[in-house]
């Protein structure tokens, strides 16, 4: 097995040869010519009950061999057997709690999660009933309906670890989801510790450029040819050229995700330092609850950090105005840094209650670190911190 850096470069890429080309074909049919009736009726049977390929593709919403590259690709480095891709991270989690259903009603839920996927899983929109339970009580909540157990670990958006194997342990014979959309690949591979499905967002450090929206879950074959027919029948299929952007993006994963590390765990110091700063969580810094998983279930700290400013709402505000390299935006594990408000932007869905249980406080901001220099986004944070307190001296 080749290193993981190496894969990063080298992965969905095993027609190339038979191609004859060095860069991924991109493929924007949305019908395949059927010459042979039998043929096409024999894929389109295959691929409907979710097969991964057939002799014809027949139509994209079953089957785009650029979509099936980049899948390869992620699936290579999750270390998994496969790799589904959806439209979005929402897509891809809505795939996994539709296909859930039809096993059972009760799924069992750790806070916190990001604020969408809290709002999905506790609207019970995909037919499923969603209790929020701490890790340490999943084996005593467990039902005979319990279909799932859900876990986000780092998790969005104070950082907290979960222990994988520990939760894997707990739901018995209930698969697990982890999203792992903080960590990445390069730091986490949660299949390895019992993990069934492995959720990214690959909007965000898989993508990395900030110009895809895209989903995937990694898992077993059978899993996977169960979430292809969710897909092929509710059509949250990633858009072709997407899936073209996202697999270009992947040989400087291993990279963009070591520097952005880097550039955090500077940042993340000199903000403990801060006087402005009232509260900085991130995995890396002594104190930190669960941090004996770092060097086991994760290799580093990642490239995200909550801070707390003192002041609240109106401090936090005057920090992301203040910002001039760093990209005052939602989202995260893009090349440039993005500093949010987590209780006015993405955790806005929550109800006041949730939020506060969760630590997202009024001065708390989350911090996406980039790849720019770490001097250059210190010295930015440092002055946009001065700015916030009003004085100009800190
Ligand atoms: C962004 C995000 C999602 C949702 O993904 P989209 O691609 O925006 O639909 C899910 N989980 C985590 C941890 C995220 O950061």
């Amino acid at each position: 097995m080749p290193h993981f850096d190496t894969m990063a470069v080298h992965a969905g890429r095993d027609d190339f040869a038979t191609l004859c080309v060095h860069a991924p074909p991109l493929d924007l049919s949305t019908t395949y010519p059927i010459h042979d009736l039998d043929t096409g009726t024999a894929s389109f049977d295959a691929l409907v009950a979710g097969a991964a390929q057939a002799a014809n593709p027949i139509y994209a919403r079953l089957h785009n061999p650029t979509v099936a590259r980049t899948e390869a690709a992620i699936a290579a480095l999750e270390g998994t057997e496969a790799c589904v891709a959806f439209a979005s991270g929402m897509a891809a989690l809505t795939a996994v709690l539709l296909e859930r259903s039809q096993h059972g009603k009760h799924v069992l839920v750790v806070r916190p999660l990001y604020g969408t996927s809290d709002h999905l899983l506790a609207s019970g929109l995909c037919g499923i009933e969603a209790e929020f339970v701490a890790a340490d009580e999943i084996a005593a909540r467990r039902r005979a309906d319990t279909c799932l157990v859900v876990i986000e670990t780092p998790s969005n958006p104070t950082l907290n670890l979960v222990d994988i194997g520990a939760v894997v342990a707990a739901a018995g014979p209930v698969p697990v989801l982890v999203d792992s959309t903080f960590a990445t690949p390069v730091l986490q591979r949660p299949a390895r510790h019992g993990a069934s499905w492995v959720l990214h967002s690959a909007t965000k450090f898989l993508g990395g450029h900030g110009d895809v929206i895209a989903g995937v879950v990694c898992c077993d074959q059978s899993r996977a040819t169960a979430l292809r027919t969710v897909r092929a029948a509710t059509g949250a299929l990633l858009h072709p050229l997407a899936a073209w952007l996202l697999h270009r993006g992947l040989p400087t994963l291993p990279l963009r995700v070591e520097r952005a590390q880097a550039n955090a765990q500077l940042i993340a110091q000199r903000l403990g330092a801060h006087p402005a700063v009232a509260r900085v969580f991130y995995p890396g810094l002594p104190g930190n609850a669960n941090a004996h998983l770092l060097g086991t279930q994760m290799s580093g700290p990642g490239a995200l950090i909550a801070f707390e400013v003192h002041g609240g709402h109106a401090a936090a505000a005057a920090v992301m105005a203040a910002v001039k390299v760093m990209t005052p935006a939602v989202s995260l594990g893009s090349v440039d840094t993005l500093i949010q408000h987590p209780a006015g932007l993405t955790h806005r869905v929550l109800d006041a209650a949730t939020r506060a249980a969760s630590g997202i406080t009024p001065g708390l901001l989350r911090l996406s670190v980039g790849i720019e220099h770490g001097e250059d986004l210190w010295n930015d944070l440092a002055q946009a911190l001065t700015a916030s307190t009003g004085t100009g001296v800190v």
